[in-house]
C-alpha cells in the first residue's frame, strides 16, 4: 500500500507519519523517515514537489544570480586577458529557460527519490479535523477523530473529492507565502518573488521595498543586468539580521554600483502610472519622496501559512501566525509536529526547515537528534559581493555581557580574491575575550555563503579562535581570509 503516487479515495493504511507539504522542510521530513524506516505520506496541494525554495525561491534565484556573475565577468574579460568576443548581448528568454530546466531537473530528481524510498506520494490538500487520542489520555471524549494515538486528517483532492488519512505523526510543513503592503495586490508591475522570477523582459527600472536578504538579492541582480534600481527599507539598515559593518560596507558597495540607496524610509503609497509604478516614501529625514519605475518589488516578509489547515480544532499554540514547538519541532498538541518557515522564532530558510524535519522525523522514530540552535544557523546572501554569517553580531554578544574580541580581516590581502579580482568585503570573527570561544562569524566578499561553512562547523565543534590559528587552511584560497580573520582577533593577522 505503501507507495508513490496514491490515489483517491485514500487506503486505510496507519501512517507512521504524514507530512503536509512538499516544499524543502516536508520532503527532507520523508525522506530521512523513511530511512528510519517509518512508514510516510507525503500530501502537497501541487503536483510538484519542492515548494517555495525550488519553484520559485532559493535555487530560481541563485540560478539567474549566477548568469549575473558570468554577465559580469564577461563585462570585465578584457581585464582577463580575454579580447574578440565584443559586446555579449542578453538573451533574457534562454536565461529564464535554463532557470527553469535547472528547476525540472530537480523536481524530476525529488519524484525519483520518492519512489526509491517508497514514500506515498498524496496530490491533495491537507487538514487537521482535531486532535489524536493517546493511550494516557484518560477521557477521550467519544467522536473525535483520532483513536489510541492515531490521527485522522482530511485530504482534499484537486477534483474536490474529500478523503481521510491516518497516521500516528502529522509533520505540518505548509511554508509561507509574500506579505503584501496593504491594499495592494501582485499583479505584472506589483510583483513578489512569484511574478518577478518569469517576467518576459528585463525592467529599465525597479523599486525594491524591502531590503532583507530577498529584496538585497533581486537588487544585486538586477543591477548587474543594467537595470536602475532604487531600495526603499524601513529599518535604519539593510539586511538588518547582520552584523551592522557588514550593512554598512554592502550599503557602500552597492552605491557604488548605482543603486540608490534609502534606508529609514516608509512608503506611504504605491499608485499605478501611465508607464509603471509610482513609489512615495517618506525618507529618513521626514521628507517626502517619490520614486517611478517600470516594476516593483515587494519584498517585505514572509507570513506563515497555517491558516485553513484545521489548528483550530487541535490544541497547537500559534504565535503571530506562527507555531509553536518544542525542542524536537513537536507542538502543544502531542503528535503534530511543525516545521519550515511556519515555525516561531527560527528564520525561514531551507536549510534550517530541513534540518528541523530531520529532528521530528528523529523523534518520531525514537533516534536521537539534536535539537536546533539559534546560533548555528547560517545565513546567506547571494549578492555581489555575497554574505554569510552564522551566530552572534558584535552587538548581540556585547548585549549578552560577553567581554567580546574582534578580529577582521580584509579580502584586499588575500592572494585568491587577488586572482579572482574580487576584493572587496571581509571576515569579521566575534569572539569571547576569556575562553576564545567563537561567538559569531561574519563574512562579506566572494564566496562567503561557501566559505561559511567552516565557521558553522568549528562553531558546532565548539573549536576556539586558538584552535583555528593553528589549523592549516590549503594555499591559496579564499578559506585562508578565515585563518587571518582568527589571527586578527590577537592582533597577529599574517597577510594585512
Ligand atoms: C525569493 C526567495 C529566495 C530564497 N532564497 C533562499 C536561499 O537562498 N536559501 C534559503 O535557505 N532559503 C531561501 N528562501 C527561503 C526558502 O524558500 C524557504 O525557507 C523554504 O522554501 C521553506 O520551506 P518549507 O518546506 O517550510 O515551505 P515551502 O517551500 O513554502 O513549501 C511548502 C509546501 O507546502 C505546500 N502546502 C501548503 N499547504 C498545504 C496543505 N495544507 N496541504 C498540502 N500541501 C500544502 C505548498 O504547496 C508548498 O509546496 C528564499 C525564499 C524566497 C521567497
Amino acid at each position: 500500500m505503501n507507495g508513490p503516487g496514491m490515489e483517491f479515495p485514500l487506503s486505510e493504511t496507519i501512517f507512521d507519519v504524514a507530512i503536509f507539504g512538499g516544499g524543502p522542510a516536508g520532503y527532507t521530513a520523508a525522506i530521512r523517515g523513511a530511512e528510519y524506516g517509518l512508514k510516510v505520506a507525503l500530501i502537497e496541494q501541487s503536483d510538484k514537489l519542492g515548494g517555495t525554495c525550488l519553484h520559485v525561491g532559493c535555487i530560481p534565484t541563485k540560478a539567474l544570480l549566477f548568469n549575473a556573475e558570468i554577465w559580469e565577468h564577461l563585462q570585465h574579460a578584457a581585464d582577463f586577458g580575454i579580447e574578440g568576443i565584443g559586446a555579449p548581448t542578453l538573451d533574457w528568454a534562454a536565461v529564464l529557460k535554463r532557470k527553469d530546466a535547472i528547476i525540472a531537473k530537480h523536481v524530476k530528481g525529488l519524484d525519483f527519490l520518492m519512489k526509491k524510498h517508497k514514500i506515498a506520494r498524496i496530490e491533495g490538500y491537507g487538514r487537521l479535523t482535531g486532535p489524536a487520542h493517546h493511550p494516557g489520555d484518560k477521557d477521550p471524549s467519544p467522536g473525535t477523530p483520532g483513536q489510541d494515538g492515531v490521527h485522522s486528517v482530511e485530504i482534499t483532492a484537486a477534483s474536490g473529492e474529500v478523503s481521510p488519512l491516518k497516521a500516528k505523526n502529522i509533520i505540518l510543513a505548509t511554508g509561507s507565502a509574500a506579505k503584501m503592503l496593504p491594499g495592494l495586490n501582485a499583479d505584472e508591475r506589483i510583483l513578489t518573488n512569484i511574478e518577478i522570477l518569469s517576467l518576459n523582459q528585463l525592467p529599465k527600472s525597479l523599486v525594491v521595498i524591502g531590503a532583507g536578504a530577498v529584496g538585497m538579492e533581486f537588487a544585486s541582480m538586477f543591477r548587474t543586468f543594467g537595470t536602475e534600481v532604487t531600495i526603499v527599507e524601513f529599518l535604519p539598515r539593510v539586511v538588518p539580521v547582520e552584523d551592522e559593518e557588514i550593512s554598512k560596507e554592502i550599503t557602500r558597495l552597492f552605491k557604488k554600483r548605482g543603486i540608490d540607496m534609502n534606508t529609514g524610509a516608509r512608503v506611504e503609497k504605491v499608485e499605478k502610472t501611465e508607464g509603471g509604478v509610482k513609489v512615495s516614501y517618506t525618507d529618513s529625514n521626514g521628507n517626502t519622496q517619490a520614486k517611478e519605475a517600470e516594476k516593483v518589488l515587494v519584498a517585505v516578509g514572509r507570513a506563515p501559512r497555517t491558516e485553513d489547515i484545521g489548528v483550530e480544532k487541535t490544541k497547537i499554540e500559534l504565535e503571530r501566525g506562527f507555531v509553536k514547538v518544542d525542542e524536537a519541532q513537536e507542538t502543544t498538541e502531542p503528535g503534530v509536529f511543525a516545521i519550515g518557515d511556519i515555525v516561531a522564532g527560527l528564520p525561514q530558510l531551507a536549510h534550517v526547515g530541513a534540518m528541523a524535519g530531520m529532528v521530528a522525523v528523529a523523534k518520531i522514530a525514537g533516534r536521537k537528534f539534536r535539537p536546533i540552535r539559534r546560533d548555528r544557523i547560517p545565513g546567506c546572501t547571494y549578492t555581489e559581493p555575497q554574505i554569510g554569517s552564522v551566530g552572534l553580531t558584535e552587538a548581540q554578544a556585547r548585549e549578552k555581557g560577553y567581554e567580546v574580541k574582534v578580529g577582521k580581516f580584509p579580502f584586499a590581502g588575500n592572494s585568491k580574491a587577488t586572482i579572482l579580482g574580487s576584493h572587496d568585503g571581509f571576515v569579521k570573527i566575534v569572539s569571547d575575550a576569556k575562553y576564545g570561544e567563537i561567538l559569531g562569524v561574519h563574512i562579506l566578499g566572494p564566496q562567503a555563503t561557501e566559505l561559511i561553512a567552516e565557521a558553522v562547523a568549528v562553531m558546532e565543534l565548539e573549536g576556539t579562535v586558538e584552535e583555528m590559528i593553528f589549523t592549516i587552511h590549503a594555499h591559496p584560497t579564499l578559506a585562508e581570509s578565515l585563518l587571518d580573520a582568527y589571527g586578527a582577533v590577537d592582533g597577529m593577522a599574517i597577510n594585512a
